[in-house]
């Protein structure tokens, strides 16, 4: 059986050298043991070495913090570590900076265990309170920013008693001029500094940043450990969404980064809102607190290896040089007789070994993909004497056996039941992988699976799938839950899956009540456990969350907010298995006069296919396009905020809904009421189907009532237009749009010189380099008869967008998202024209009366009317089902148009 190319023979070694998947064949180079940590503690069962807590009573909790990353050591899997290895990454050699697999089908190994790893898998073992180590380094965020206690008055600040700091006699964490080279150890080119505990906080210490750029963040620590630390470091993350409070043991896992959490923050530098501050607060008031550096983000390689740094993100890099920069001594990545691609195998899991203190219980997990076509499916692999043949002869690490089978059995379970109920089981076996070698790593159980074989075709179809590596990624997580609860003989609790829908809206100023329905349970061993509360995240600026709110019941009231001010808002469920992902961002602004807002947000952007890859040009190291799953530049669920700004700067006040609460279980009504209907359907396409038959219902139900519709969307009306059924067809002529063309093949809308948005500059989609999502194939849209093209693509491309009817139009249909808008001068401008001319007024202002046809509901029962629809439709037809809607509108306007005008009570 063949499970990785051996081409060692090979007389030129192509740029990547296909050599192995990490073998270590009998007579390979011996490394010699692992060493251990100075002052490393034996602890009989050791308790989470950080605990996120809540804040002191005394501290003030501004309203709230950004993605809410859940709260670690709470969960299943509080107080246990996983170790994960992301597999390959760009190592130095022959050829320079190159990765360890090439390209196939457009993806690379390298890149995609990485990817899957730290968006999916870290993150629910997280969610379920692990502690999570990656071997590579895990934050995607380019941009790195480290203050040392060494940066006095220059990010550094010490307040409180003078007499309460000290130096340190043992080393710390120092700055090293220029990349890192050779066997340096960062963590002994510097000091720490020590702080003096106490039973009351009176001193603290500050570690400001200048961050480049606004953005996500991991924040980590540093600190020298030793007996007499303080088990309950008191540090806080200061951000514009609040403080996050941690208690870390300081007795343990010092000289290397930390992870505390992940944060967004502003750009440039703020003590109040973008720092950590460790106070000398303490159970045991005779300890101290080390206080050595805090590193925010994960930068840019680094790493010397003789000619130059890589010119890669350091999260794309392998271990070997991750292990050197988080402080392992040079046995752990260096071995005399081999080159970096060699000390890479086993670094992955020496630097576990290292890590790891004894007491601790832990499992080590590595996620590969497989070579070469025409294989398929999943394997999984424990450590055995042989090559990698087929053969099972496990003599491993006691307890990988029982953790391989779970996840192995797991991740295909999965699949079938959920992505393809053909999905190839290949097998569990044993092989001499360098990463589950007991002589690297005798202290924790360790397995090594090969997801899919990136190879093959039709194997890297899935793999190219954000769905697809998400259930393999849950399953793992599932599996390694499944073996900690066999360990311990509990019953195992798996967290939930986030709320089905979830729904805010304003009921009195300052007040929005919350309407959240429980996830469907899914078939049966697939998804988590039911929800036993929810978590109530919220912000004010849609990237910075609070600390979240617990509740028990699906319906909650959020209270005390400023009225006229928005409050962004993710929920999550919890219960014993720890946190779900959140929900999709809602954006909610309560009127101060307490009435009903008159527009409802429906975030309904939910596709995530592999079609939405950022596609990158990586030739400069040999690998041509590669497609990159980047989640914050496909689809990260937040682009409602763009919509709810433009709202609030026109003082319009809005409540807003996941896509399954407008249309699900609680019907159309989830949508009655509202003057207008902001329907963002970003990228979505047939897959899932942009508007579902029950979404057109509710809107159709909607317009018959004489509410007003905006819908956005790159994808939404090429799928109802070209992919849709008669229905879908008739459903967008009653919009009166008719898609043109799938692809404007532009990204630029021209200024308009007539219309409703006459006077509007042009303006440009984003691409993903503006902050979004990359507009792939904006819909060309033509109007049907009655209804107007107000916006076109630059160069004659056709139409952008439609307004329907013509005269006094009650829909907006916009062929791009109208989050892409990335300017936000136009796109508020946009909104204020929308809203013009859909008669939708400001709050305070007196709301203007909607059409007496369009509320007339006895007209609305169309008796009678018969016009055409669109063309092709023979003139004569009459209205039924779906078309209903179309031919209202047409007739409407035509009798407008004809000076037919009915009085509302006409036909009563
Ligand atoms: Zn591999």
């Amino acid at each position: 059986m063949m499970t990785c190319v051996i081409a060692h023979a090979e007389p030129a070694p192509p740029p990547h050298p296909m050599e192995d998947c990490g073998l270590e064949p009998p007579g390979s180079p011996a490394w010699g043991p692992v060493p251990g940590r100075p002052h490393e503690l034996s602890l009989r069962a050791a308790p989470p070495l950080i605990r996120r807590v809540a804040p002191l009573p005394a501290a003030e909790i501004p309203n709230a913090q950004q993605i809410p990353w859940g709260r670690s050591g709470e969960g299943f899997l509080a107080g246990k570590t996983v170790y994960l290895s992301p597999g390959h990454g760009f190592t130095f050699g022959t050829y320079g900076w190159r990765t360890q697999r090439g390209t196939t089908n457009g993806i690379v190994e390298d890149l995609v265990s990485a990817e899957a790893v730290q968006q999916y898998l870290a993150r629910y073992l997280r969610q379920a309170g692990a502690r999570v180590v990656s071997v590579r380094e895990p934050d995607m965020n380019d941009n790195l920013v480290i203050v040392d206690d060494a940066d006095r008055g220059a990010g550094y600040a010490e307040s409180g008693p003078a007499g309460r700091f000290s130096d340190s006699t043992v080393a710390g964490w120092g700055r090293q001029a220029g990349p890192l080279t050779g066997q340096q150890n960062p963590f002994t080119l510097g000091k720490n500094r020590l702080l003096q505990a106490a039973a009351r906080p009176d001193a603290s210490a500050t570690f400001t940043p200048t961050l480049p750029a606004a953005g996500e963040y991991n924040v980590y620590v540093s600190y020298s450990q030793f007996e007499r630390r303080a088990p309950d470091a008191h540090f806080v993350v200061r951000h514009p969404g609040g403080e996050a409070h941690f208690r870390l043991d300081q007795r343990r896992h010092g000289g290397t980064w930390i992870l505390l959490g992940r944060f967004y923050f502003d750009k440039g530098a703020s003590p109040e809102r973008g720092a950590v501050v460790v106070w000398n607060d303490s159970g045991t008031p005779d300890a101290n607190i080390s206080l050595d550096a805090v590193r925010f983000g994960g930068g840019m390689g680094l790493t010397d290896r003789g000619k130059g740094v890589s010119g890669r993100p350091r999260w794309e890099e392998s271990a070997r040089y991750a292990a050197q920069y988080n402080g392992a001594p040079p046995t752990v990545f260096d071995q005399a007789d081999l080159d970096d691609h060699g000390d890479d195998v086993g670094t992955r899991s020496r630097f576990a070994a290292w890590d790891h203190e004894e007491g601790e219980d832990a499992v080590y997990l590595a996620w590969h993909t497989n070579a070469p076509n025409p294989g398929v499916g999943t394997s999984s692999y424990v450590y055995g004497p042989n090559p990698p043949d087929g053969s099972y002869n496990f003599t491993g690490t006691p307890g990988s056996d029982v953790m391989m089978k779970l996840v192995h059995d797991e991740i295909v379970g999965d699949l079938r039941r959920g992505w393809d109920p053909n999905w190839r089981d290949r097998g569990k076996y044993s092989a001499y992988f360098g990463e589950v070698n007991p002589r690297h790593n005798p202290e924790t159980p360790a397995a090594l699976i090969e997801v899919a074989f990136h190879d093959t075709p039709g194997d890297a179809q899935q793999l190219k799938q954000a769905r697809f590596r998400q259930i393999v990624a849950r399953a793992m997580y599932q599996g390694i839950a499944k073996f900690f609860a066999g360990k311990d003989g509990k019953k195992v609790a798996l967290l939930p899956e986030p709320p089905a829908s979830v729904c805010g809206r304003g009921v009195a100023p300052g007040e929005v009540l919350l309407t959240i329905t429980p996830p469907e349970p899914g078939p049966a061993g697939l998804l988590g456990d039911p929800p036993a509360a929810y978590r109530v995240y919220r912000s004010r600026d849609g990237l910075s969350f609070d600390e979240g709110t617990d509740v028990a019941a699906q319906s909650a009231a959020l209270t005390g907010l400023p009225p006229g001010e928005t409050v962004y808002v993710r929920v999550a469920a919890v219960n014993a298995g720890g946190e779900s992902l959140p929900s999709p961002l809602l954006a909610v602004r309560t009127r101060r006069d307490g009435k009903r807002a008159q527009v409802l947000l429906i975030a309904g952007y939910d596709r995530l296919d592999g079609g939405l890859l950022v596609s990158q040009d990586l030739g400069a190291w040999a690998l041509g396009t590669v497609g990159r799953m980047l989640l914050d530049r496909m689809n990260d669920a937040s682009y409602l905020a763009a919509h709810a700004r433009a709202l609030a700067a026109l003082d319009v006040s809005f409540d807003a809904c996941t896509r399954g609460a407008a249309a699900g279980p609680a019907g159309p009504g989830g949508i009655e009421g509202y003057a207008l209907i902001d329907w963002q359907a970003g990228q979505s396409s047939q897959t899932p189907l942009a508007l579902t038959p029950e979404d057109r219902a509710a809107l159709s139900e909607h317009l018959r009532r004489g509410g007003r519709l905006l819908l956005s969307g790159s994808e939404v009306f090429w799928a109802l237009g070209e992919k849709g059924d008669r229905e879908a067809r008739a459903f967008l002529a009653g919009l009166g749009v008719r898609l043109q063309q799938d692809d404007a093949g532009t990204r630029d809308v021209d200024a308009a010189a007539a219309g409703p948005f006459l006077g509007l500059p042009a303006f440009a989609l984003d691409d993903g380099t503006r902050g979004g999502y990359r507009v792939q194939t904006p819909d060309v849209l033509q109007a049907e008869s009655g209804a107007q093209v107000v916006l076109s693509y630059k160069g004659g491309r056709g139409g952008a967008a439609v307004a329907a009817p013509a005269e006094r139009p009650a829909v907006f249909s916009l062929g791009f998202p109208l989050e892409a808008v990335y300017d936000e001068p136009v796109r508020i401008e946009i909104v204020r024209r929308v809203l013009a001319a859909l008669r939708v007024a400001a709050d305070g202002q007196e709301t203007v009366p909607p059409d007496p046809e369009l509320d007339d509901t006895t007209m609305m029962k169309m008796e009678g009317c018969s016009c055409e629809v669109g063309a092709g439709r023979p003139a004569g037809s009459r209205a039924t089902g779906g078309t209903a809607l179309g031919l209202l509108l047409l007739c409407l306007w035509r009798a407008q148009r004809k000076g037919k005008r009915r009085p509302p009570s006409s036909s009563a």
